[in-house]
């Protein structure tokens, strides 16, 4: 016990993001008393919709927007949201890349279409990211481990080739060899276009991971959007937090432990140079240090529209897709992420689209529609990212211009505005490479827990990183519940547990 003699609480939580909420639950339904603290006056961190003045009505998707991790992962898989009236929509294309005059290259979730559409390059997609889309639990119980234990289903017969499978895609992809198995300015660029979702740069093999996992999933649970929105997630993990008699506050922002009730356990779901301000002179010196000097990631710039109509892509199949990765050809885009690694704002930074419509048409109020856009940009970056955003839709969407009623730029030095725990417009917590998705934030063999009795992190910045997936969370709780609890059974995290 850290914080006083009597515990108010058993276990207080520091942020409400998804995976400070995933570990909320899992512990309240240990039936343990739960008290979560946020700093914003609204819960969800990057997981929020809101109403953002606009346009009457229009809400948006202030962060994630897109749940391929969501739907597909462990921790969301046992808390079944599709029971708790949650329903995400996977788009019929999970994901599309304009390619300027030529048609664009459309992962559709159907592999088979996909491969149809990549010509020369049909037939090794199809090997490749189609057998694993019929292995995505394990591919996905693989990437979104702790990095410290052996997932079970690696015991599968399957296992060894399916790791050999998405292991030999991550050592090509990820290196001077990326040429390889994909023959096609096409193929390249779909897939590339996907690895970006990690921003760095290309090739790298934390990025080919990136891509390797997405895209297993873009053909598996595909790439859902919820209908409602992100919002409509957190929502579902506020619910049962509350009806197992957990309680959150908002608009409380902890700058030190002090700030935080007497607790058996806290956990701290915020970056890791947070962490180490909170604990500050409380940790051994050496992990302090660590915790401060994490690598920061580069950053996103985000950019809201509301627009009068659908976006008008010169490829119209490009509209069926829930997300667009905009940046063109492969050599293009590594360009761009080249740029933001030296530190500089690129002229046609990697931006990434989605409306939501295309899975979710209650989101069209009297003609109008949100759109999400952010674009990738060196950490802390002071520029309005609107222009250059528009700039690249309507490079590969003529006119797109004419539609926009209302926008809403947030340069990526105003991020931590919007959540603190966006140190500097960093959307991953820290760097994404492979050392720091393994050692992160250390490469001790607890990653979660702080030297301080009874400190924990659950954030994307331990294992396994950013998204939507509740997983750190998980990760945490499950340690938690262990050696501060002595309980070693995780509950029933169904609405019938
Ligand atoms: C622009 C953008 C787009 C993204 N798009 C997607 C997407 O489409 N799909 C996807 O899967 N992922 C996406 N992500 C990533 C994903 O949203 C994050 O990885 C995920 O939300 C991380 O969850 P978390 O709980 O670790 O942290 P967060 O969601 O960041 O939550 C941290 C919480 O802690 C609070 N907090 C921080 N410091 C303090 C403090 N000192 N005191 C009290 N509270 C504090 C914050 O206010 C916040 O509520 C996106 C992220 C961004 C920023």
């Amino acid at each position: 016990m850290s914080t006083a003699s009597r515990p108010e609480v058993d276990v207080a939580i520091v942020g409400s993001g998804p995976n400070g909420l995933a570990a909320a639950v899992i512990l309240a339904r240990a039936g343990l008393a739960v008290q979560v603290l946020e700093a914003q006056e609204t819960i969800g961190g990057s997981a929020r919709t809101l109403d953002l003045g606009l346009a009457p009505g229009i809400r948006h998707d202030l962060c994630s927007a897109v749940h391929p991790l969501a739907l597909a992962s462990p921790f969301f898989a046992a808390f079944d949201l599709p029971s708790r009236g949650v329903r995400a929509v996977a788009p019929e294309a999970s994901y599309a890349q304009p390619l300027g005059r030529e048609p664009a290259a459309i992962a559709w979730h159907d592999v088979e279409r996909t491969a149809e559409g990549l010509g020369a390059d049909g037939p090794a997609w199809r090997r490749i990211l189609g057998t694993l889309a019929r292995h995505e639990e394990l591919v996905v119980e693989l990437a979104l481990s702790d990095k410290r234990s052996l997932p079970s289903g690696l015991l599968s017969p399957a296992a060894p080739g399916i790791a050999a499978l998405f292991g030999s895609l991550i050592a090509l992809q990820g290196s001077p060899a990326w040429n390889q198995p994909f023959g096609t300015e096409r193929a390249r660029a779909l897939l590339a276009g996907v690895a970006a979702h990690a921003i760095g740069p290309l090739p790298s093999p934390a990025l080919a991971a990136t891509s390797a996992l997405l895209g297993t999933i873009a053909h598996g649970t595909g790439w859902p959007i919820p209908v409602g929105g992100s919002q409509v997630i957190i929502d579902a993990l506020v619910a049962d937090l509350t009806a197992h008699g957990g309680s959150i506050t908002t608009g409380r922002t902890v700058q030190t432990w002090r700030d935080v009730p007497p607790a058996r356990a806290v956990l701290l779901d915020v970056p890791a140079p947070t962490a180490a301000r909170i604990l500050a002179n409380r940790l051994p010196a050496r992990l302090e240090r660590s915790l401060r000097r994490f690598p920061r990631g580069n950053a996103a710039a985000k950019v809201d529209l509301v627009l009068s109509g659908p976006i008008p892509w010169r490829d119209p199949e490009v509209g069926r897709a829930g997300t667009q990765h905009l940046g063109g050809t492969r050599t293009q885009m590594a360009h761009a992420e080249a740029e933001v690694a030296a530190g500089r704002l690129p002229d046609r930074p990697l931006t990434l689209v989605s409306d939501p419509t295309v899975a979710d048409p209650s989101r069209i109020v009297d003609g109008l529609r949100p759109v999400w856009a952010y674009a990738h940009v060196p950490a802390g970056d002071p520029t309005d990212p609107t222009e250059r955003v528009l700039a690249q839709i309507e490079r590969f969407a003529p006119g797109v211009r004419d539609l926009v009623v209302a926008s809403h730029g947030i340069p990526a030095a105003e991020m931590s505005r919007h959540n603190p725990a966006l140190l500097g417009g960093d959307i991953a917590m820290g760097q994404v490479t492979m050392r720091t998705m393994i050692a992160r934030p250390t490469a001790a063999w607890d990653p979660f827990r702080l030297a301080e009795t009874g400190w924990y992190l659950c954030s994307s910045a331990t294992p396994p990183g950013p998204g939507v997936h509740g997983m750190s969370g998980l990760h945490a709780a499950r340690r938690v519940l262990a050696r501060e609890f002595g309980i070693t059974q995780l509950p029933g995290l169904s609405p019938t547990d």
